[in-house]
């Protein structure tokens, strides 16, 4: 056997191990802000029934514009937008790796506003896009200050603004990204994973009139569906026929439009711990407080929590007591996703052991 170094891969690319946080068999796991609620039992029978009449035609390619999953998905969202203001993919990660083809690439630039999610560097530097990032205000918020004057300073073809933002929980109001997208020329793009989880009120709400917006979503966290791999998102049909071209022909497969139509008509029912999870997650918040650590506002399913002397000694202490946590690298810091009751539980008992 070879070893990598040894093939002709692209310069870049040498020495870049492959991105994913670690996929432990523990029996809390609590590091990748899923629903860690299963899928309920009537959904499961009814995407099963959608799936077996999928399986009757896997020999043909699948609806490449798949109208159906856009009509659900723009029902679900509503704001009067329709299934030509809709898009979606294997996973939001997807969605935006088209974004930065069609938007970004050789001699261009993406600019973020730090802390935030990783993929984001990670997209641009596969698509050849040049990447900044802004720091965020020390207690993680956003100005439109700030955000206004980084815009003006790098003047990027694509802003994106993650709201309620992965690590830090952190929200973004309306008026702040109306606010960026009156900044720039380019591209505004809202990464909107964790929006269920939010008190504000979501991006889709000024899509009308905003040709350059692009609000983008997931079935992951709050929908429950991470494993069936769906991201989506609502912006302009011109946005929609900008990634038509730069997407892999018949890109989402049968089975997973099938299963995705089927889990949206039950949408109700998916969602059905979001308010369970929330107050799981304020009481993260509430009992470390308590302990004297620092754990930041939250709009998200997660918790970025401060104050630990040497958190990857208690990211392994924790891991070795059955719970998995995300150490994200900023310094002090955890993040923890707000799981079930009795997820929640077990973390704070172990949690409360290590910091007294
Ligand atoms: C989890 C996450 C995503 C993407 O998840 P997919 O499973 O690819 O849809 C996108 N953005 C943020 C900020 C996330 O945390």
């Amino acid at each position: 056997m070879a070893n990598l170094e040894d093939l002709p891969i692209r310069n870049d690319l040498r020495g870049i191990k492959p991105y994913g946080a670690p996929q432990l068999d523990v029996p809390v796991s609590l590091n990748v802000n899923e629903n860690t609620f299963g899928i309920p039992e009537p959904v499961a029978l009814s995407i099963v029934e959608h799936l077996s009449q999928a399986v009757l035609g896997l020999n043909r390619y699948p609806d490449r514009e798949f109208l159906g999953l856009r009509a659900e998905l723009s029902h679900y969202l509503g704001h009067d937008l329709n299934q030509n203001n809709i898009w979606a993919a294997n996973g939001s990660n997807e969605i935006l790796q088209q974004l930065f083809m069609a938007f970004g690439g050789p001699g261009r630039s993406a600019l973020s506003f730090g802390p935030t999610y990783s993929m984001y560097p990670n997209i641009a530097s596969l698509t050849l896009t040049d990447y900044q990032e802004a720091d965020r205000n020390s207690d993680y918020t956003l100005t439109e200050d700030l955000v206004v004057s980084a815009i003006a300073e790098h003047k990027p073809d694509i802003v994106i603004i993650c709201a309620p933002n992965n690590p830090t929980g952190t929200a973004a109001s309306a008026q702040l990204i109306a606010a960026a997208y009156e900044a720039t020329d380019g591209i505004l793009v809202v990464d909107e994973a964790y929006a269920e989880f939010s008190a504000e009120l979501s991006a889709s709400t000024l899509l009308q009139g905003r040709e350059r917006l692009v609000v983008s979503r997931t079935m992951s966290k709050a929908f429950a569906f991470a494993g069936a791999r769906v991201g989506y998102l609502a912006a302009d049909p011109a946005v929609v026929d900008a990634l038509r071209i730069v997407r892999l022909p018949y890109h989402l497969s049968a089975l997973t439009q099938a299963a995705a139509m089927a889990a949206l008509q039950h949408s109700d029912l998916m969602l059905a711990n979001v308010e369970q999870i929330k107050i799981q997650r304020d009481r993260i918040i509430e009992t470390t407080r308590s302990w004297g650590l620092s754990p930041f506002p939250s709009d998200a399913n997660f918790v970025l929590v401060g104050g630990f002397d040497d958190p990857e000694d208690v990211f392994q202490k924790l891991l070795a007591a059955g719970v998995l946590i995300r150490n994200v690298g900023i310094p002090g810091t955890l993040r923890i996703t707000a799981g079930t009751e009795a997820e929640t539980t077990k973390l704070l008992a172990e949690l409360s052991l290590l910091v007294g």
